[in-house]
């Protein structure tokens, strides 16, 4: 099985990425951890993602979408999937997957979305942006990568709706709990 987890900045993709794929043994696949770590290297991917990244913007779909075809065209054989976390984030990302999964042939895909208020997403953004010393976790980025979001990434919920399906999860509430309601909606591992 292959897992899409999709929903706003600040709804707990991360946290639940990594819950689930330790439960349902899968690779996890972070767009935003594996560009966070090309910028702290300073390779030429990160001095080119930088400004992008800390301004809340996007990286460019061809630079993106190169990146995630070179992870999924080398997946390790002893995992059961992959767990995309924080990519699609725009509709010509998710066509370009489509024709990845198409050219690989990868089936089993399933389209998990977690939701939460927008003032929940805020105030998580907010703390954790003291927490973890995230660049792009201040109010005005915040605000700006909520906009993102609703002009970008939204539309991609629809695109899945009409092809795959997107399975919903409620994101407000203990870890756990949150992390049951996704099992609940995919099948226990
Ligand atoms: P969050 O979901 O909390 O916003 P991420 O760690 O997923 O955080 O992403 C952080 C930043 O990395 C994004 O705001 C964006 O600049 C960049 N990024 C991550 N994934 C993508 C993507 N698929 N396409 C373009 N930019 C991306």
């Amino acid at each position: 099985m292959n897992l899409i987890l999709f929903g706003p900045p600040g709804v707990g993709k991360g946290t639940q990425a990594l819950r689930l794929a330790a439960a349902y043994d899968l690779l996890h696949i972070s767009t935003g951890d594996m560009l966070r770590a090309a910028i702290a290297e300073g390779s030429p991917l990160g001095r080119t993602a930088q400004k992008f990244v800390e301004s809340g913007g996007l990286v460019p779909d061809d630079i993106i979408i190169g990146l995630v075809r070179e992870v999924l065209e080398r997946l390790p054989e002893e995992k059961k999937g992959f767990l995309l976390d924080g990519f699609p984030r725009t509709l010509e990302q998710a066509r370009a997957l489509d024709e990845l999964f198409r050219e690989l042939g990868i089936a089993d895909v399933r389209i998990v979305m977690l939701t939460a208020p927008e003032h929940e997403l805020i105030d998580r953004m907010l703390r954790r942006g003291i927490e973890q010393n995230r660049k792009d976790d201040s109010a005005e980025t915040i605000r700006h990568r909520l906009e993102v979001y609703s002009a970008q990434t939204e539309p991609v919920k629809a695109y899945y709706e009409k092809s795959r399906g997107v399975k919903m999860a409620d994101g407000l509430g203990a870890v756990d709990e949150v992390t049951m309601r996704i099992e609940r909606e995919i099948g226990k591992p």
